[in-house]
């Protein structure tokens, strides 16, 4: 019950960042929740020891951190770093520094030295 609470929290986390990343949230927690009930349950079935269920367990986890690492070192990598958390140009929601376009309205994090350029 526990592993289950911790996945849902992992999860949205895990949608939270592809949605800040430019990538598609329905594809990285479909995923991320196939991955590791695979891993977790599937490996029940090839490995039929006490050591194979806690391998089971930490390859499903270890599967929900690499999707996060991929997420927010890959995916997004080209376009402008914040420096730290931002405010949306469009719609002034307040960004984690992860987010390289706006998490509300989708619009890309611009550098403030191109902005002064409004009036
Ligand atoms: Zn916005």
């Amino acid at each position: 019950m526990f592993e289950l609470i911790g996945l849902a929290i992992a999860v949205s986390a895990i949608v939270a960042l592809a949605r800040g990343r430019g990538a598609s949230t329905v594809l990285f927690g479909v995923i991320s929740v196939v991955g590791w009930v695979v891993i977790r349950y599937g490996a029940l079935f090839v490995v039929r020891s006490e050591d194979g269920v806690l391998l089971a367990m930490i390859g499903a986890w270890a599967w929900l951190g690499a999707i996060a690492l991929y997420l927010r070192f890959v995916v997004g990598a080209k376009m402008p770093k914040p420096d730290g958390k931002w405010n949306c140009s469009s719609c002034n929601y307040l960004n984690e520094r992860s987010s390289v376009i706006c998490e509300a309205c989708q619009t890309p994090y611009q550098p403030k030295a191109s902005a002064a350029d409004a009036g």
